[in-house]
């Protein structure tokens, strides 16, 4: 059998495209920095240029489940949950290997539940940023690439169309997990990726 667990079945250029259009928009609300994207990556679609600061294992978290979590892929999902203890079940390219490498860091018990909430959260934000989704990914139908240069626009252009540029991205990220996981987190404030209160809202 030639089938890759992790891989997505799908691999249609509409598929591809949310799945990078997902990975893009999830590497701007996590503060990544901007990066060239392409629908002919090896389709692991991790970017290789990271965020500027060490990031946190929840912004890892959130980043390689972006690409099968915009493509609502519920096969590959399934088969996650079903083997997250077992990162050598996937194939090594795949991103479901990569979230497995980084759940196995988190306590047994929770691990399930924790990617879950995760994967929801995921599906929350693309929904409130659905606009921005939809962008991306006809940008990478119609020139099979976004080049470094338009993505440092589009992370401007997005910040601004979301009123972005006064409210921390961490906040509305933390938020959104806050949602799905029963988090409390402090009202006035917002929230850093420390998951410490920065400021006064
Ligand atoms: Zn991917």
């Amino acid at each position: 059998m030639n089938y890759l667990h992790g891989l997505s079945p799908d691999d249609s250029p509409d598929a591809r495209a949310t799945h990078e259009a997902g990975h893009l928009v999830m590497s701007w609300l996590l503060d990544r920095q901007p990066h060239a994207c392409s629908l002919d990556d090896d389709g692991t679609g991790q970017p290789s240029i990271r965020g500027a600061k060490e990031e946190t294992l929840h912004q890892r978290l959130l980043a390689s489940l972006a690409g099968m979590v915009a493509e609502g892929n519920r096969e590959v999902l399934g088969d996650l949950l079903d083997n997250l203890g077992n990162p050598d079940y996937f194939s090594r390219q795949s991103d479901a290997f990569a979230t497995a490498v980084i759940a196995a860091m988190l306590d047994e018990r929770e691990r399930r539940d924790i990617v879950i909430g995760f994967i929801l959260a995921g599906a929350e934000l693309f929904q409130e940023y659905g606009e921005t989704l939809r962008q991306a990914k006809e940008l990478l139908l119609r020139d099979h690439e976004i080049v470094l240069e338009t993505s440092s626009r589009l992370w401007q252009e997005w910040n601004q169309f979301h009123h972005l540029e006064n409210r921390p991205k961490s906040d509305v990220v933390y938020r959104a997990l806050a949602r799905q996981l029963d988090w409390k987190l402090p009202e006035q404030c917002f929230i850093g990726w420390d998951l410490q209160p920065i400021r006064p809202r």
